[in-house]
């Protein structure tokens, strides 16, 4: 890979940046990753995190189905953070059914829901799962170190191939402004025994999700769009703990033990493409918005991917 320090450089150390990290090492190349926050202060830490079900179409169907398969893989291997469980998710606008899934007999349908259908999915526990990340990268080889990059430019002349996975940051680092941040708050509670999730259509007004972990649940869900405050809201957080309340009794007795705020890395569409700087061949893999965790896979393989594919002709 030529007489560089590094065969590559990947910015950020969110669920994005670790796992192009974690394909490029395990392919033997010399990664040296970037990063402004570690792990454990990236929004990846907050995600609560679903793997969630594919609908979409064309290649975000793909990454889709990679996590899912991906994720499920990992549940089954101790350490991973991965668990797969079962689940209902839920509308209130809505009675169409979801293709492939059992739909709920209307007693299993919580009071204001028109519909509710029965799933199986993988459910992450991030904190876990960004340690196995790390470990997997320095295990290959990999190195992680924490630093501010302020250009492309200045890491260009360290390796020839490059990867800006800075989720939020790609809007200063290479002045996206179409990427935007989505608040989201959740509240997290002493488990009563609940080990089955609940999702209600994303992004309504009153979304109702929750999400059952070793000794604590974590209730969603908020969107905020353009709001960067990380503060939790004492309104909000009520509001949250009423709404799933009222889907699952149990979660009366739970004790309020945390609250956590992300801003998720919005944009139109996942930006994966190709660019030289310098004289490096740069993939920008950013812009996951709600739904990092679940592509995070598929988009680091095809990053991985679009970079050794380029790297083997021109540079
Ligand atoms: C409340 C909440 C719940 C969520 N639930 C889910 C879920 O259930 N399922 C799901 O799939 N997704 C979920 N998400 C979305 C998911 O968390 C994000 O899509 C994902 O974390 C984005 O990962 P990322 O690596 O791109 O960004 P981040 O995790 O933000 O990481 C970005 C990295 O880039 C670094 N960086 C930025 N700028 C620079 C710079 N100039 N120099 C050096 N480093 C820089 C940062 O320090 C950081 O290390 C949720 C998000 C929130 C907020």
């Amino acid at each position: 890979m030529g007489g560089r320090q590094y065969d590559a450089v990947v910015v950020g150390a969110g669920v994005i940046g670790l796992t192009v990290g974690v394909c490029l090492a395990e392919q033997g190349l010399r990664v040296q990753v970037y990063a402004r926050d570690l792990p454990a202060s990236t929004t990846s830490a907050v995600a609560s995190a679903m793997v969630e079900p594919s609908f979409s179409p064309g290649a975000v169907g793909e990454w889709e189905r990679a996590g899912i398969t991906t994720f499920t893989e990992l549940a089954g291997i101790d350490g991973t953070g991965g668990t797969v469980r079962r689940g209902r998710l839920a509308a209130r606008n809505t009675s169409e059914p979801l293709p492939g899934l059992d739909m709920c007999p209307p007693e299993e349908r919580p009071e204001g829901f028109t519909m509710a259908a029965r799933a199986t999915l993988p459910i992450v526990d991030m904190g876990v799962y960004l340690d196995h990340l790390g470990r997997r990268l320095t295990d290959a080889g990999g190195r992680l170190e924490q630093r501010v990059v302020t250009t492309l430019d200045e890491v260009a002349g360290e390796a020839p191939l490059l990867a800006n996975c800075t989720g939020l940051g790609a809007r200063e680092l290479v002045g996206d402004p179409t990427v935007r941040p989505v608040r989201g708050q959740q509240v997290v509670v002493t488990n009563p025994g609940v080990d089955e999730f609940f999702l209600s259509s994303p992004y309504e007004p009153e979304w109702t999700a929750y999400w059952p972990y070793p000794g604590r649940v974590i209730l969603g869900g908020s969107q905020g769009m353009d709001d960067e405050n990380t503060e939790p809201d004492p309104e909000l957080a009520e509001a949250i703990l009423s709404r799933c309340r009222a889907v699952e009794p149990r979660l009366r007795d739970a004790q309020v033990i945390g609250h956590q705020v992300g801003l998720r890395p919005s944009r139109p569409s996942v930006r994966l493409e190709v660019e030289r700087i310098g004289d490096s061949r740069c993939v920008h893999d950013y812009g996951h918005g709600g739904a990092g965790v679940t592509l995070s896979w598929g988009t680091a393989r095809e990053a991985a991917a679009l970079l050794l594919a380029g790297s083997r002709t021109a540079v």
